[in-house]
């Protein structure tokens, strides 16, 4: 499981801006995405090494009434989802009031905690922090989030107060570790969604089937249920985030919808089955599921549910908003299904399998150059000032997701189109269906 980071303190103090330098990543996929960074109030960092999952949240004011209170609300729920609550304040407002208030309620959380002074520039620290001392939640880091000043320094407390060591990251071990996918071990799948899309419906049916067997897991976690099945010989283990317990003779959801609960769930998975309602426009929060499913490099499966019951119009309608919207994950196969009556669930399992096998797929080194010699003779890489863009060699790097390692000249200065373009080459090649492709470029200069 990823440890959990929440973000909170007044509005204002800087967690956007922290959360933005936290989560942003050096080699974003190569993908559009439009709209999907904005507004983000969940995401993935890498702390010195390793992943965790990190929690913006609105903020407190301490006058908790309307639009408030609901910002206080997240803020606390946030709070009560966290492994460690980093508690920022505002060099330049000092100690406030409200900053008192929530220090009082974090020592009474008795959760791990760590205070962080934002807008130390220009200022003295020597005269800035000692105030700050006060508040009973030991040494604050001073930081500038806006300008990524002490931000490296804040990473590794972060990690100490979550008991984990930096990792010093080698990237030529990290791509010479190579490791072999089992092909005999279970595919691990799991079923996301916002809520009532039907993904519990959808659970009970991949469940219900005669041809299925489920096993008992042992260890059941008090976040997503895993469940063993088996279905025509393979073997898969269902990361089921609606939490369908049995209960007697019938399967029913037990737990609501979290969002921290689906980043792991996705995290944990080979395989994600994005399901959307059908009956209803594609909205944000699926976009923004899809975002994370492609930020964390996981094949997908997308399921537009509820096909049962819509009309040939309203079917055409959702294919087009599909076409339009999910355009950027177009790599990924879709599914129009009924949950309810079945139709079309078999299908996926046919889908989650290809997907897993392209993310798992090996390729040679001399294939992979072979390859990139190919793209470069259809579509010449374009010249960086004045100078043509040199590719030598290109390998693979690793799998989920499955990246794609190129060594040159002035590669790291390829134009976005070009990247795109090498992208779509290799997956047309490799025939890659619902596997998410990252792209590193290496300068050997
Ligand atoms: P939030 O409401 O807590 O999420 O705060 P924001 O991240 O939106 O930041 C509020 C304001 O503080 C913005 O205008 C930021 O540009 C500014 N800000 C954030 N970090 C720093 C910093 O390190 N130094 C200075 N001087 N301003 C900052
Ligand atoms: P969850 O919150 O994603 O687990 O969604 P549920 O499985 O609880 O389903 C939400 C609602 O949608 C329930 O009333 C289901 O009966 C209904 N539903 C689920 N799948 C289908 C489907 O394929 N067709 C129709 N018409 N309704 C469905």
């Amino acid at each position: 499981m990823l440890p959990v980071i929440a973000l909170v303190g007044r509005p204002n103090v800087g967690k956007s801006t922290l959360f933005n330098q936290l989560t942003r990543s050096r080699d974003a996929l190569v993908a559009d995405m439009p709209g999907l960074t904005r507004d983000r109030k969940y995401g993935h960092a890498e702390l010195h090494g390793h992943r965790v999952i990190l929690i913006d949240t609105g903020g407190i004011t301490g006058e908790e009434e309307g639009i408030d209170w609901e910002m206080a609300k997240q803020s606390r729920l946030a709070m009560q989802e966290a492994d460690l609550v980093v508690f920022l304040c505002d060099a330049r407002d000092g100690l406030t009031p409200v900053d008192e208030e929530l220090a009082q309620e974090l020592r009474q959380l008795n959760k791990a905690c760590l205070l962080v002074v934002n807008k130390i520039d220009g200022l003295n620290p020597d005269i800035a922090l000692p105030e700050f001392f006060a508040v009973g939640l030991g040494e604050p880091a001073a930081i500038a989030a806006a300008h990524g000043r002490g931000v490296s320094l804040l990473g590794e407390a972060m990690l100490a107060r979550l008991n984990l060591e930096p990792v010093a990251i080698d990237d030529e071990e990290g791509e010479a570790a190579e490791e072999a996918v089992d092909p005999n071990r279970p595919v691990r799948m799991a079923i996301v969604g916002r809520p009532n899309v039907g993904k519990s419906t959808l659970v009970n049916r991949l469940l219900g089937e005669d041809r299925v067997v489920v096993f008992d897991h042992p260890g059941t976690t008090r976040d997503s249920i895993y469940i063993d099945m088996e279905r025509r010989g393979k073997k898969y283990t269902l990361i089921d985030t609606a939490g369908v317990r049995k209960r007697g003779k019938v399967f029913e959801a037990v737990e609501k919808f979290s969002v921290v609960k689906t980043l792991q769930a996705i995290e944990d998975a080979d395989v994600v089955v994005l399901l959307m309602d059908a009956s209803e426009n594609v909205t944000e929060q699926d976009l923004h599921l899809l975002g994370y499913i492609m930020e964390a490099g996981r094949a997908v499966v997308i399921a537009a549910n509820k096909w049962d019951g819509l009309d040939n119009d309203q079917r055409q309608l959702i294919k087009d908003e599909i076409d339009r919207r999910l355009g950027f994950a177009d790599f990924a196969r879709l599914h129009f299904i009924s949950a309810l009556h079945g139709t079309g669930v078999g299908d996926l399992f046919e889908s989650v399998h290809e997907a897993f096998d392209c993310a798992n797929l090996s390729v040679s080194t001399s294939k992979m150059t072979d390859l990139l010699e190919q793209a470069q003779r259809e579509f010449q890489a374009p010249q960086v000032n004045r100078r043509r863009v040199k590719m030598r060699y290109a390998h693979l790097g690793g799998h989920n997701p499955f990246r794609i390692v190129i060594h040159g000249t002035q590669v790291a200065r390829l134009p976005i189109h070009y990247q795109r373009y090498l992208v779509n080459f290799y997956r047309r090649e490799l025939k890659l269906v619902g596997a998410p492709i990252k792209l590193e470029l290496k300068d050997s200069e």
